[in-house]
């Protein structure tokens, strides 16, 4: 989750918590309980205020206020009106959203809450608040029902939040989990596999698959290319000989198997339908206009293709193919040799 979101979010929890104070104003003057419609006063400041630290992006103080806030206001309400109304269980909401608020920071570069201490501050809060109510008793008396109604609200509440959390949590760590499998995955340049990941899926295809081939693609006088026109232009070259790659086989595995080596795992075709394959890539290639800085630049590649022979190993497999390869860069290059 980006900043901007984030803050969009935290407009939306502020004014939640806003609403909801008004809300209980209102049961509070209801029950009589002056004490606390006092406290409402300096509660409805302090939400207030936090639109405007939201506002100037200061949500590490608005946190930490509004942390400190909600526990002190379930305390004051729990002595006031006793546990029966259930507001003690938003002690079991906020100690989750402050280690995640703990985490978040920590992703964000900003400083971080200390989630375990302020822990330990809420549950201080909450043996205090709730142990007076149940050796000593609550100052105001609530009718039954109406205790009973609040305790299924702020319950309702409580756990509401609980599971939102609990959610929002697992899709972010989840999304982060994607974004480094993605970048384990993926040559940086080209976005095509990388090497390594390539290697794995090269073994598992040998297990599984049938009528196999591997394709190595060479770019030819690469070097010529960077020395000439430049490394930025080659990278352009790559970037772009990756994408015609991706377009022409778009029913293969494609990696960037070195500088600039590709390799092409290509499944269930026939020897004659991936040579048709790859030399409609190396025709394409050929005819293609790279232009880069207004200078045109002629690309042509070659390739080695190899076929997969029961029992071999695919490191076997894949020198075949590099072998092929090899043939063709000496007998002239920009051609297929399998
Ligand atoms: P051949 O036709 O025999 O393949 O010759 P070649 O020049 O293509 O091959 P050689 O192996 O001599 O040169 C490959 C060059 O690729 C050398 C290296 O600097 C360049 N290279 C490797 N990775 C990158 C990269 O990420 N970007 C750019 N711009 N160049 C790269
Ligand atoms: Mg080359
Ligand atoms: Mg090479």
């Amino acid at each position: 989750m980006d900043y901007a979101r984030i803050k969009r979010f935290t407009y939306i929890i502020n004014s939640v918590i806003l609403f909801l104070v008004i809300a209980l104003g209102g049961f509070f003057y209801l029950c009589q309980a002056t004490i606390l419609i006092w406290f409402s006063i300096p509660t409805l400041l302090v939400y207030i205020i936090g639109y405007v630290l939201i506002a100037k992006d200061r949500l590490d103080i608005y946190v930490r206020l509004v942390y400190f806030w909600i526990t002190i206001y379930m305390c004051f309400c729990t002595f006031c009106l006793g546990y029966k109304l259930g507001f003690h269980l938003y002690c079991f909401s906020m100690i989750p959203i402050i280690f995640y608020t703990e985490y978040m920071a920590d992703k964000l570069g900003k400083a971080r809450v200390n989630a375990f201490a302020a822990s330990g501050v809420i549950a201080i809060c909450y043996l205090l608040s709730t142990g007076y109510t149940a050796f000593i008793g609550p100052l105001y008396k609530v009718d039954n029902t109406l205790a009973g109604t609040f305790w299924a609200f702020n319950s309702a509440i409580v756990l509401a939040f609980l599971m939102f959390y609990s959610r929002l949590m697992l899709s972010i760590v989840g999304d982060y989990e994607n974004k480094l499998r993605e970048t384990a995955h993926t040559d940086r340049l080209t976005g095509l596999y990388n090497r390594h990941y390539m290697m794995t899926k090269l073994e598992s295809s040998i297990k599984d698959g049938s009528s196999l081939f591997v394709a190595m693609v060479d770019i030819d006088d690469f070097k010529k290319i960077n020395d000439r026109y430049g490394h930025n232009a080659g990278d352009y070259v790559l970037i772009n000989v990756s994408r015609i790659m991706r377009e022409v086989c778009s029913g293969c595995k494609i990696s960037r198997w070195g500088g600039e080596e590709f390799l092409i795992l290509s499944s269930g075709k026939d020897l004659e339908n991936v040579i048709s394959l790859i030399e409609t890539l190396r025709k394409k290639i050929e005819a293609e206009d790279f232009i880069f800085a207004e200078d045109h630049i002629k690309v042509t590649i070659t390739i080695g293709v190899s076929s997969y022979a029961d029992g071999t190993s695919v490191d076997q497999w894949v020198k075949t193919a590099d072998d092929n390869l090899y043939a063709g860069k000496k007998s002239g290059k920009n051609k297929v040799v399998s």
